[in-house]
C-alpha cells in the first residue's frame, strides 16, 4: 500500500449516521428528543436543548442517514453489503462503528444474535459469505479464517488466544505487509462457526471488563475475517484471490479527559482519543485525495488497519448517537467527527 491516496479514495470511503430511538429511561425522564434524521436528503438536523437559546437549528449532510426506526437489515445492504461483495471479490473492507458509549456501535455491528431481524452487521456478513460460497461453482475453492482482538490502551490482546494476559507485537515485512505477530486464526466452515467464535471473543472481552472498569467502552475491536478463494483461470493456472474484511467496534468517543480524570485513567483516556483523532485524519486525508501523507502510523489502529483503508479498499463508518436533549455536545461532537471524515 503506497502511503499516497489516490483520487479513487473519494468513492471507496463512505460516512453514514444513526440514530436509536429513545430507550425507556430517558422516556420515562421526559427526556426531549433533539434529532431528526431525514433520510431520503440524507440529512441531520439538531435542536439545541435550551429552549431559551436562539440559535438556529443545526444541520448536516452524509451519504446515508439512518434515523430510530431503521431496520438492521437496511443498515446491511445499504453500507455493509457492497463492502462484502468487494471482499468477496478478493479486496480488502473496513467498517467501523463510531460513538459515544450507549448509542448503538454494539448493536450496529453485532445487535442481537439470537434475533434475526435484531442481527447487526457482523453476523449478517457471515450469512453473506457462506451463502455466496454455497452459491458458487464447484471449481472454486473457498478458505475462511477468522481473527479477534482489541486494542487497549495502545496494547493489542488476541479475544481467542489462550493467554488473555498477552500483548502482542504489530509487525511489518515486505511481503505481507503489517500484521500482528502470534496472532490466531481459526478456519471456519459456516456461520455456526464464525458465530461460536465471535461468542467465545466476546466473553473474553469481558474478561478484561471485570479488571478494569468500563472496559469495552475503552478498548477498539477489530473482527476480521479472511476470505481466500482459489479458481482455475482461462490460462489453464490455479488463481487466488484474497480478500480481508475488518469489523470494528470502536472505543466509546465521548471526551473523557474532561471528566476530571488523573493517573491511569487520564493515560487510557488521552490514548483513546489519540487513536480515534487519527482514525478521523486518516479518513479526511483519504477522502480529501490530496494529501501526501497519510499518518497510518500515529495510531495502533490505524496502523494495524493500513492496507484496508484508501487504495482499492473500501471503507465504511457508521457515526452513532443517541436523540435525547443531555447527549446535545456529544452529538453535535460526532456529527462533527462523521463530517469531516466525509
Ligand atoms: P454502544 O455499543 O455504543 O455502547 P449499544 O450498542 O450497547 O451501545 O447500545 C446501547 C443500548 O441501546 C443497548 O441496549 C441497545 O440494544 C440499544 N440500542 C442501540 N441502538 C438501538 C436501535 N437502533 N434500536 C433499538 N435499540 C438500540
Ligand atoms: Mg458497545
Amino acid at each position: 500500500m503506497p502511503e499516497n491516496a489516490s483520487m479513487k479514495d473519494v468513492d471507496n470511503v463512505r460516512v453514514a449516521v444513526r440514530c436509536r430511538p429513545l430507550n425507556e429511561k430517558e422516556i420515562q425522564q421526559g427526556c426531549k428528543m433533539v434529532v431528526k434524521v431525514d433520510e431520503m436528503r440524507g440529512q441531520v438536523t439538531v435542536k439545541h436543548p435550551d429552549t431559551s437559546n436562539s440559535d438556529p437549528p443545526k444541520n448536516f449532510t452524509f451519504d446515508i442517514t439512518f434515523g430510530q426506526d431503521c431496520k438492521q437489515l437496511d443498515v446491511y445492504n445499504k453500507i455493509a453489503r457492497p463492502v462484502v461483495e468487494c471482499v468477496l471479490d478478493g479486496y480488502n473492507g473496513t467498517i467501523f462503528a463510531y460513538g459515544q458509549t450507549g448509542t448503538g456501535k454494539t448493536f450496529t455491528m453485532e445487535g442481537v444474535r439470537a434475533i434475526p431481524e435484531k442481527r447487526g452487521i457482523i453476523p449478517n456478513s457471515f450469512a453473506h459469505v457462506f451463502g455466496h460460497i454455497a452459491k458458487a461453482e464447484e471449481d472454486i475453492r473457498f478458505l475462511v479464517r477468522v481473527s479477534y482482538l482489541e486494542i487497549y490502551n495502545e496494547e493489542v490482546r488476541d479475544l481467542l488466544g489462550k493467554d488473555q494476559h498477552q500483548h502482542l507485537e504489530v509487525k511489518e515485512r515486505p511481503d505481507v505487509g503489517v500484521y500482528v505477530k502470534d496472532l490466531s486464526a481459526f478456519v471456519v466452515n459456516n456461520a455456526d462457526d464464525m458465530d461460536r467464535i465471535m461468542t467465545l471473543g466476546n466473553k473474553n472481552r469481558s474478561v478484561g471488563a471485570t479488571q478494569m472498569n468500563m472496559h469495552s467502552s475503552r478498548s477498539h475491536a477489530i473482527f476480521t475475517v479472511t476470505v481466500e478463494c482459489s479458481e482455475k483461470g482461462a490460462d489453464g493456472k490455479q488463481h487466488v484471490r484474497v480478500g480481508k474484511l475488518h469489523l470494528v467496534d470502536l472505543a466509546g468517543s465521548e471526551r473523557q479527559a474532561k471528566t476530571g480524570a488523573t493517573g491511569q485513567r487520564l493515560k487510557e483516556a488521552t490514548k483513546i482519543n489519540l487513536s480515534l483523532s487519527t482514525l478521523g485524519n486518516v479518513i479526511s486525508s483519504l477522502v480529501d485525495g490530496k494529501s501526501t501523507h497519510i499518518p497510518y502510523r500515529n495510531s495502533k489502529l490505524t496502523r494495524l488497519l493500513q492496507d484496508s483503508l484508501g487504495g482499492n479498499s473500501k471503507t465504511v463508518m457508521v457515526a452513532n448517537m443517541g436523540p435525547a436533549d443531555y447527549n446535545y455536545d456529544e452529538t453535535i461532537s460526532t456529527l462533527r467527527y462523521a463530517n469531516r471524515a466525509k
